[in-house]
């Protein structure tokens, strides 16, 4: 069965436009490798045009009250709600992931931007007494201004809603580079908050070349606050960068998941969350688990349930009925995980199930657990992003809790474990900016979500998040 593919266009002043110079760039159906569409490429001149619209947007909507700001982000939310099945068909197509897993996050977006419109309502600043009687000592909280915002391909919805959401309730202007490789559904999304009603400039869109594009933006002086979600390699970039221009960041990088499963856990529960965990999105998740240190105890029971699990999985293009694991999202994914895989055996670990591409068409590749990686290989050390995970074994929690914390990442850990003592030492001891224990990941809108070390700085989750969108102003007042 086809579906239209449209082409995607700038947005600019709440119109959609080509590129100046007309430039294009082609949209690849990851379970086909067929082109489907095309998107615009950004000359400088349109960067410059969509700067100064979100100048413009800034002082606009920075004087429209909380309550309006409100019922626009609520009404996008809405339009949201109502197009999901339309915008995830359109996710599906472009990124590869399941149907089902498309629409669960354009309804989990309405969700989040819902919160984040609540939210803005709430931001309050103080009055702090001081030494003069006489005076009154206020702490103003205002926008940043305009926020040059860089989301990622692998939840092309997602990233942005993390993103627009704070921004726009704290009365910021928000100008997106959104990813080439997935570009249809963030415009339609983006189309919900023009169909509200948001003013001009508010909200803007680009793609072209992501280095150019964020040169540009990060060193103009329209743009206050840089947010970027990727690789922790670019992250630095773009960081070092913004710290020249000395703009405020958030940096959502990457991970590499510990699951701690102690000898008291509940082993099917452990399974049931992480292999679920694992292969959604086929493993291109930042929060993904990824290394599991299982007690020794429990390592057979674990593997057995979880190989179970990997088997079990019907691997296919998102559009079809059934599929529970779509594409990884390009062929740059195919050969990680490949050379992940070849890494891995060259040292001694064993792949228990999977490790090889499927088909003949698409980037397929099978869900897969490898056996005792060696401490030393890429499985172990780097950001896998795909649908493979490796297990070793401790005896001591404490060496399980070095272990996690071995690597210079710091985002997403999980832990399953039946004692409060055990609970206790976990939440003081990991290194991560996440822990979630005897569950899935439930990244919520009102709970931080960002990671510490080289995993970021900054959250885009809970009330955190808006402040990384203000401004503290004192202003002092003596009576006269
Ligand atoms: P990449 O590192 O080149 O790109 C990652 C993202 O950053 C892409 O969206 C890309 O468009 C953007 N990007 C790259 N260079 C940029 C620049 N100079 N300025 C602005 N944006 C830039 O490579 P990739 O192959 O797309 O992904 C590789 C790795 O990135 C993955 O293996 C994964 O580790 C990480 N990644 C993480 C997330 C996340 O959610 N944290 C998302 C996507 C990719």
């Amino acid at each position: 069965m086809s579906y239209p593919y449209p082409d995607t266009r700038l947005l600019i002043d709440n119109q959609w436009q080509d590129a100046a110079d007309g430039r294009t760039l082609p949209v690849l159906n990851p379970a086909t490798g067929q082109a489907i569409g095309q998107v615009a490429h950004a000359s400088v001149a349109d960067l410059d045009r969509a700067l100064a619209a979100a100048q413009r947007g800034f002082e606009v909507w920075r004087a429209t009250s909380s309550v309006e700001r409100q019922r626009v982000m609520r009404q996008a939310a809405a339009l949201l709600r109502e197009r999901a099945d339309a915008i995830a068909t359109l996710m599906t197509m472009e990124q590869g992931k399941p149907l089902a897993e498309a629409r669960a996050e354009a309804l989990g977006c309405a969700n989040m931007i819902e919160w984040f419109a609540d939210e803005g309502r709430r931001v309050y600043g103080r009055i702090v007494p001081g030494a003069n009687l006489a005076s009154t000592q206020m702490v103003l909280k205002q926008p940043v201004g305009v926020v040059a915002a860089f989301t990622p391909w692998n939840f092309p919805l997602n990233q942005v809603s993390r993103k627009i959401g704070p921004a726009l309730a704290t009365g910021c202007a928000f100008l997106c580079k959104a990813p080439e490789e997935t570009p249809a559904s963030p415009a339609a999304f983006l189309q919900c908050f023009v169909d509200a009603g948001v003013p001009p400039g508010v909200v803007g869109l680009v793609y072209g070349d992501p280095a150019q594009i964020s040169d540009h933006l990060i060193a103009s002086p329209i743009v206050r606050l840089v947010t970027f979600t990727g690789s922790t390699a670019v992250g630095k970039q773009l960081a070092a960068k913004a710290g020249a221009h000395m703009k405020k960041v958030v940096m959502e990088l990457g991970g590499h998941a510990p699951v701690i499963v102690a000898e008291d856990a509940d082993v099917a529960l452990a399974v049931k969350a992480v292999a679920a965990a694992k292969y959604r999105n086929a493993g291109q998740v930042c929060i993904a688990p990824t290394r599991f240190l299982v007690h020794s105890a429990l390592a057979q029971e674990f593997e057995r349930a979880y190989v179970a699990f990997s088997e079990g999985i019907q691997v296919g293009n998102g559009l079809e009925a059934g599929s529970k694991m779509g594409p990884l999202a390009n062929e740059r994914r195919v050969q990680a995980m490949q050379r992940i895989v070849a890494d891995v055996q060259a040292k001694g670990g064993e792949i228990v199930t999977g490790g090889q591409r499927l088909g003949q068409a698409g980037n397929f590749f099978a869900p897969t657990l490898v056996r005792n990686p060696a401490p030393d290989a890429l499985l172990f050390n780097e950001e896998p992003f795909g649908p493979i995970a490796g297990l070793r074994t401790f005896e001591r929690l404490e060496d399980a809790i070095a272990e996690a914390n071995r690597l210079p990442y710091g985002l997403a850990a999980y832990a399953f474990t039946r004692s409060f003592k055990n609970v206790q030492m976990l939440g003081d001891q990991v290194q991560a900016g996440m822990l979630w224990v005897n569950q899935p990941a439930t990244p919520t809108a009102e709970v931080p979500f960002g990671g510490i070390k080289d995993s970021g700085l900054g959250t885009e989750g809970g009330y955190e998040a808006l402040e990384e969108h203000l401004i503290s102003k004192a202003v002092v007042v003596t009576g006269v």
